[in-house]
């Protein structure tokens, strides 16, 4: 894939430059592809401080976790063999762990899984889906912020729902494009204020986004795949607790900038509830 020729993976439509050069748009769909290069495993970790990511991301990832497993009880679904894709620290897993699930996490970054596993927890390291080819099907799912860092949406869906038992479910949480903190982002790129839109890229970071979905984006090529939607909702994106440490890990991000930042997002917390989610849940379902 060059940065040139790129063709949407959601409509097939051939994508667009925009203003900012690392990012395309289709113009049919709206779906955006960034063309940042992943370097996991290649080390590149020195623009963050990685337990202050680990310890920021914690309260809110627990948080999620619980909603996701709520929502796939209310599907009917409170146990089985599920998959954690990118597992990380193991937040997921545990949670799903203590509701009766067999949880077995995959995470390409050996040394966060060693951590998962000093927990207890059970890892395998490397990829989806070959580092746990000889494991399916399950029947759960799940993508925790990493299907934006994935390559190829559509294909991945399609081998999803191959790897996914009859009746099935799969667990995406994802950033949205309709966010309240994307759009503004998107708007000060525009007039010049590059760096909030590339750190909601990640650009820099060892495993950029490549894709900013909406949820219809999503569902349509979830119901190519032969997948049904059950599920679609926002999760909180941000919390007062660990923001501080969340836009400080962040070593690219100047000090001032990062105060600036968190001045604003601490006033905008009580109203985030009615503005434009900036995490979407969405869960499908493989028919029976
Ligand atoms: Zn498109």
């Amino acid at each position: 894939m060059t940065a040139a020729d790129i063709t949407c993976p959601i409509c097939g439509s051939a994508m667009r430059p925009t203003h900012a050069g690392y990012v395309r748009c289709c113009p049919d769909c709206g779906f955006l592809a960034s063309t940042l290069v992943p370097e996991i495993g290649g080390g590149s970790h020195e623009h963050i401080d990685e337990a202050a990511r680990r310890d920021s991301l914690a309260g809110l990832r627990r948080l999620s976790a619980n909603e996701e497993l709520d929502r796939l009880a209310k599907l009917g679904r409170s146990g089985g063999r599920l998959l954690d894709v990118g597992c990380a620290y193991g937040w997921f897993l545990a949670a799903a762990e203590a509701r009766g699930f067999a949880a077995l996490g995959l995470e390409p970054d050996a040394a966060v899984a060693d951590e998962a596993e000093a927990a207890g927890l059970t890892v395998r390291r490397g990829y989806f889906p070959e580092a746990v080819a000889d494991d399916a099907p399950f029947d759960v799912i799940v993508f925790n912020d990493v299907f934006e860092h994935i390559p190829e949406p559509d294909r991945m869906m399609r081998v999803l729902a191959e790897r996914l038992a009859p009746g099935g479910h799969l667990v995406i949480n994802a950033p949205s494009a309709e966010g309240i903190f994307f759009r503004i982002a998107a708007l000060l790129e525009r007039i010049g204020v590059a760096g909030p839109h590339a750190r909601m890229w990640q650009k820099g970071f060892p495993s950029p986004h490549l894709s900013y979905f909406r949820p219809d984006h999503l569902a349509r090529i979830a119901t190519a795949a032969g997948l049904v939607e059950r599920h679609r909702s926002r999760l909180p994106a941000l919390r007062a607790e660990g923001l501080w440490e969340r836009l400080s890990y962040d070593r690219t991000l100047p000090i001032p900038a990062a105060g600036a930042i968190y001045v604003a997002a601490r006033a905008m917390i009580p109203f985030l509830g009615l503005l434009p989610p900036d995490i979407r849940l969405m869960i499908f379902e493989k028919p029976a």
